[in-house]
């Protein structure tokens, strides 16, 4: 079959579904979907879908999400569908399974932010929440201006003091005390945490091995592919052997200039699915600069705060979301598509 890149890529929670459901009943996936209980007050679809195919009772268990991120999924879809579109999940090897998970943070895509309900970060909501670190210790610097009145300029001047590296850091780490804050963790597992952990437990049923690539975009650069992987010991080596010696690892002794995160998706994956070889990594397609995209996504975190809805201001910050998280350039679309199809081949090795 002929198919454009171009159009595996769409630029709403709606379409991207669409096209994914669409892709997926083309070939031999059986398909469901969870419905997310804010849809009954959105009165907007707000699911995640979950298809898959290969062996019914396999060793390996290839597991691909996107969307994580809200607004990230518009990239990560347009890869999935490409890698059904194009026959990467027919003729998988034997005893092997590919598991798709889209959508998985159905209400952050809906509204083009990065977080889900509540102002949480999905990918900071996997913390031990019975004896959590507050953390955040260098963001407390930057919450006290982030919050003092959306003056972008104040920021900017922040991140010149603290250095743009330092700043953004700060703003990634993850924090549980601020509940307006950037990159809040919550206070408890939010739906999509208990879906996505529940969905990889029934799935993966009695598969001895699981590989999750987790599609995210807007860091690193234009049209390439970071893999970074947030396991350390034996999984980080066997990470490193199947994904290359490149991948960044910030939990490990020689991460350098990379910091953890706190509460990431990785820590509730190693918890659901012990005592299986696990390997998860978070694939991250690069595109502009971070500071282009860094005052979009402030002022998109600003407008939840204010709860900005419907505006044309809003829609100004979201088209600003998504051109960051998804460049209208169809190079862009091709170099990452080729890039998600190489990781998925190294995933079956
Ligand atoms: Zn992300």
């Amino acid at each position: 079959m002929v198919f454009s890149v171009d159009d595996c890529f769409r630029t709403s929670l709606a379409e991207a579904r669409a096209e994914f459901i669409s892709a997926a009943h083309g070939v031999d996936f059986t398909l469901r979907s969870l419905t997310h209980p804010l849809q009954e007050s959105t009165r907007v679809p707000l699911t995640v879908e979950v298809a898959r195919t290969g062996a019914r009772e396999p060793e390996h268990l290839l597991v691909l999400t996107s969307g994580v991120h809200g607004v990230e999924l518009m990239a990560g879809s347009g890869c999935q569908v490409n890698l059904i579109r194009s026959g990467h999940c027919e003729n998988l090897p034997d005893g092997t399974a590919v598991l798709m998970i889209h959508g998985v943070n159905p209400v952050g895509a809906w509204r083009m932010t990065r977080t889900a309900e509540d102002l949480v970060d999905l990918c900071r909501n996997f913390p031990d929440f019975d004896s959590l670190d507050a953390g955040g210790e260098e963001y407390e610097r930057v919450h006290a201006t982030l919050m003092a009145g959306e003056d972008y300029s104040a920021v900017e001047r922040l991140m010149e003091e603290m250095g743009k590296r330092r700043f953004v850091q700060a703003l990634m780490d993850g924090q549980y005390r601020h509940e307006d804050g950037f990159g809040f963790g919550g206070t408890r597992p939010l739906w999509a945490h208990r879906v996505l952990l529940r969905i990889l437990r029934d799935e993966a049923r009695g598969a001895n091995r699981v590989t999750i690539v987790d599609l995210h975009s807007g860091a690193g650069a234009f049209g390439a592919g970071m893999v970074v992987c947030m396991h350390t010991g034996k999984a980080l080596a066997l990470a490193r052997r199947r994904f290359g010696q490149a991948l960044i690892a910030p939990r490990d002794a020689q991460a350098g200039e990379y910091r953890d995160a706190l509460g990431h998706c990785a820590d509730g994956y190693e918890r659901a699915l012990s005592g299986r070889e696990l390997t998860s990594i978070v694939l991250e397609l690069g595109t502009y600069p971070l500071d282009e995209g860094l005052r979009a996504i402030i002022e998109s975190h600003w407008a939840e705060v204010r709860g900005d809805y419907g505006t044309a201001r809003r829609r100004k910050v979201d088209a600003a979301m998504l051109r960051h998280h998804l460049p209208d350039d169809p190079l862009w679309r091709r170099a990452v598509v080729e890039r998600c199809a190489e990781i998925f081949s190294q995933a079956l090795s």
